[in-house]
């Protein structure tokens, strides 16, 4: 049976790709060589760093004066390696979800944490809008897509500091103006690649103002440096990732796959808000385009590990919400095709006239 992959990651990446990272596997460049068996350093690997660099520029239109780099750890190492590269005396955060309350946190190490807001009271379920950015912070954080919650900030923040955003879950999914970021970073494996590497866009001139120590594998200018090879980097996570980024081209570049993600969203959208049986948890105004979250409807809250069954038996996978919103949560990451949101419309209204 078909499968319709809506996991919220490791998740789904474009079949191609992951055919051709099989092949790279077998026969890295019909080299007679394994691409896990040849060194970082070999002359055909330098080139898929190269290029997966200039492909990240390329696409999300990245202005000068920008580095990008990757590294390993996961964005959860980029949690500490944030403050411990910016962070002076004093950072802001703004507190939408578990993400951004852990990269807070982390940051408190270091110095004075101003919270600027926080939707904890409200599960999370929106963005606060109404807050004010102390101006001698060392820098904002922000989360753009709240994986868990299904809430995302789809427009660029204006800050009089610098602005850092965790974009792991929405990262190429929309034009982002990366002009107006001090750091942007995330994890491989929600839209661009297998778990394992991070990748990290940094303004370089914000490098070089802490005044402590910071450990040579934790400092950006190493990695900066050394162009991710300071180090043995994750070697196939970055390749799987350039293939993305080469699919991602081919498909029109995000312009194209933003087109995409939208009518995705609107089509699964429409059919929650015009349900009786299901319902959406987030804010309407900040509805996430990359993870959909929704629960039954109060009455009908006891036929959730049904209607759970029924779609696993149709082909849904990884649609159950997260243990701290509960009920569905299906993430139309990229790679997802519409056919697969259609399959789950399908599937949610035939379940409704059955049991409604
Ligand atoms: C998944 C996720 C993380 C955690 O990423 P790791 O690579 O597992 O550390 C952090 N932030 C957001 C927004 C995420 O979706």
């Amino acid at each position: 049976m078909k499968k319709h992959n809506f996991n919220a990651g490791p998740s789904i990446l474009p079949r191609e790709v992951i055919e051709k990272t099989a092949q790279a596997v077998l026969d890295f460049e019909n080299d007679g060589l394994s691409i896990l068996e040849i060194s970082h350093r070999a002359k055909n690997f330098q080139p898929v760093i190269d290029e997966a660099v200039a492909l990240f520029k390329e696409l999300l239109n990245i202005p000068e004066g920008y580095s990008v780099i990757f590294l390993g750890g996961g964005a959860s190492l980029q949690f500490c390696m944030i403050p411990f590269n910016f962070m002076e005396k004093k950072a802001a955060y703004l507190n939408t979800g578990v993400w951004a309350k852990k990269a807070q946190k982390e940051a408190k190490g270091f110095g004075e944490v101003v919270e600027v807001a926080s939707s904890a009271d409200a599960n999370y379920t929106f963005i606060p809008k109404d807050f004010t950015i102390p101006s001698d912070a060392d820098y904002f954080h922000i989360t753009t897509n709240n994986t868990i919650y299904g809430t995302e900030l789809q427009k660029d923040l204006d800050s009089p500091v610098p602005l850092i955003a965790d974009m792991s879950s929405d990262i190429f999914s929309r034009p982002v103006d990366v002009s107006k970021y001090g750091v942007i970073y995330g994890g491989a494996q929600k839209n661009l690649g297998p778990a394992g590497v991070t990748f990290v866009i940094i303004k370089d001139e914000l490098l070089g103002k802490v005044s402590r120590y910071i450990p040579t594998m934790l400092d950006y200018r190493t990695h900066i440096k050394e162009g991710s090879m300071f180090n043995t980097p994750p070697v196939l996570p970055i390749y799987t990732s350039l293939l993305t980024l080469k699919w991602l081209k081919e498909q029109g570049g995000i312009q194209a796959i933003e087109k995409k993600n939208i009518a995705k969203a609107e089509l699964l959208y429409n059919a929650i808000d015009n349900s009786k049986m299901f319902v959406g948890t987030a804010s309407k105004e900040d509805r996430s385009r990359m993870n959909i979250c929704f629960v039954m409807q109060e009455k009908y809250r006891d036929l959730e590990a049904d209607f759970m069954k029924f779609a696993t038996s149709k082909g849904m996978v990884g649609i159950k919400g997260h243990r701290s919103v509960g009920g569905f949560r299906a993430s139309c990451y990229n790679a997802l095709p519409i056919e697969s949101v259609q399959a789950l419309v399908d599937c949610m209204a035939e379940f409704e006239k059955n049991n409604a």
